[in-house]
């Protein structure tokens, strides 16, 4: 598996390089922003590691160059803003997920098998798709079977994530942190009673079930016609 990593900070990059070379991986390291899109539009990579802020040109300009050249490549973006417009920002930009610095190892790392076991989520322009399940990004609408489904904003929110994440078991408390903004209290059951909302529009008319409950762990998105080896 290649992995391209972008960081202009010597001591991160050196330390991502190393990381994850011995945790099996091949890496390509590119310490500008220049070289790193370069890299991006002409090597082939199973995943991208991409630092926001470069001097050069920056992360999300690169994550949507290599979006509008419609490569699927899954991008992890570093950011030490931890401010929801800039996770907004790059998620919108066709990223698939994000990591605020600093972060430990372990966690990238967890992170990065993820991305790469999960199947790709197809992102066409301004759209994503699993099965039959269509999200429009800047309209934010949805269509299941060419069907159109009213969500509240809320709900998009909480789709959108399931099907980035897909394939992974989210517990409740990054639901609330990602969708809601907020600490997750135990006393709460706002997030299941917005996952039986949810349920009941993309789920209960349709056949095949997307959204599933992990007991004890939290939720899970996945396409059931896909193979599973769990
Ligand atoms: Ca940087």
């Amino acid at each position: 598996m290649k992995i391209l990593v972008v960081e202009d900070e010597t001591k991160t990059g050196d330390y991502l390089k190393q990381g994850l070379t011995e945790s099996g991986f091949s890496v390509d390291l590119a310490r500008t922003g220049l070289d790193g899109h370069h890299l991006a539009r002409t090597g082939s990579y199973d995943l991208v590691i991409l630092d926001v802020m470069l001097p050069d040109i920056d992360g999300w300009k690169i994550v949507s160059s290599i979006r509008e050249a419609e490569d699927n490549t899954p991008v992890l973006f570093l950011t030490a803003k931890d401010s929801v417009e800039d996770r907004v920002k790059g998620l919108e930009l066709g990223a698939d997920d994000y990591l605020v610095k600093p972060f430990a190892f372990a966690e990238l790392l967890a992170r990065v098998r993820t991305l790469l076991r999960r199947p790709a989520v197809q992102h066409s322009g301004d759209k994503l798709q699993i099965s039959n399940l269509v999200l429009n990004l800047p309209k934010r609408r949805v269509t299941r079977s060419g069907k159109l489904i009213r969500l509240t904003n809320k709900e998009f929110s909480l789709l959108e994530l399931l099907v980035r994440r897909q394939g992974e078991v989210l517990p409740r408390s990054l639901i609330a942190s990602q969708v809601w903004d907020m600490n997750f209290d135990s006393d709460t059951n706002v997030i299941d009673v917005a996952i039986r909302r949810l349920r009941s529009k993309i789920d209960d008319p349709f056949k095949s079930k997307l959204i599933h409950t992990v007991r004890g762990m939290g939720y899970t998105l996945e396409d059931p016609s896909e193979n599973s080896d769990e």
